[in-house]
């Protein structure tokens, strides 16, 4: 997949090149290419913002250089405007862009952009959440990650995005790693049994019992899904009916 970014601070997209991500670069599985909207600006102060018309706080990035910038990199695809007033960023969307071949991101800042550019690269609105952040760059790195995790060769063959948190369903169970016991603190007993059948039931009742306190919202959905369960797991299950 080809993810491009339109930004005025390409320096911010180095720590992709690190971990998974850098991995996944360097197996031709996602390609990055970051264009720098400041070298588009016919400014001769190399300015790419001014203020509003119709007044008003703060600054404002100008259609010119964002438009000449996209036309002049080449880049295709859909077009993503990280903004705090788009749709908000969740698995499915994360899921459905990853089946695309090719997005192309641009970061805003000061109080945005202007709205012409929006209207003609008919850019897709996404938020990360309900805050506001000083520039589109974090946002864009996010939805990058969460994207990446959804192409075939990213995770490890035996890891599913499918069996993490919020995808099952469910949120996840509280994990444990070596040593055994950590200053009088020991890993639960059922977890060191051996018996695969013992744990699974274990995890899916942790998985309950943390979403049903945490998330009420996801723990709803889930009971209101079809379950093909045993006797034992349904009585367990109803516990958490309200
Ligand atoms: N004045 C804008 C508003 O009220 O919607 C906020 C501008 S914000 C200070 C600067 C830039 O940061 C935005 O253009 C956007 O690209 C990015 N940004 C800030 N918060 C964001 C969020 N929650 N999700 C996605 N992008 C965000």
């Amino acid at each position: 997949m080809k993810i491009n970014i339109l930004t005025i601070f390409p320096g911010m997209f180095e720590p992709l090149k690190e971990s998974m991500l850098g991995r996944a670069i360097d197996k031709g599985i996602l390609e990055i290419s970051v264009v720098d909207i400041r070298d588009y600006t016919k400014d001769k102060h190399n300015r790419v913002d001014d203020t509003p018309y119709g007044g008003g706080a703060g600054m404002v990035m100008q259609v010119q250089p964002i438009i000449d910038a996209y036309r002049g990199s080449g880049f295709g695809g859909d077009v993503i405007y990280m903004s705090p007033r788009g749709e908000l960023l969740t698995g499915g969307l994360a899921r459905e862009l990853s089946q695309k071949d090719e997005i192309t991101i641009l970061c805003g800042h000061y109080e945005g952009v202007d709205q012409r550019a929006l209207d003609m690269l008919e850019a897709r609105e996404v938020s990360i959440g309900d805050y506001v952040l000083t520039g589109g760059e974090l946002p864009a790195m996010v939805l990058i990650d969460t994207v990446a995790r959804f192409l075939e060769g990213v995770l490890s063959s035996e890891e599913s995005v499918m069996n993490e948190s919020v995808y099952s369903g469910l949120l996840e169970y509280p994990q444990y790693s070596k040593p055994r016991e950590f200053e009088g603190m020991e890993v639960p007993e059922v977890l060191l049994s051996g018996n695969h059948k013992e744990i699974d039931r274990w995890r899916w009742e942790e998985s309950l019992r943390i979403t049903s306190e945490r998330r009420p919202d996801l723990m709803k959905e889930y009971l209101d899904k079809p379950h093909d369960l045993t006797r034992k797991e349904r009585a367990v299950l109803d516990k958490y009916k309200p």
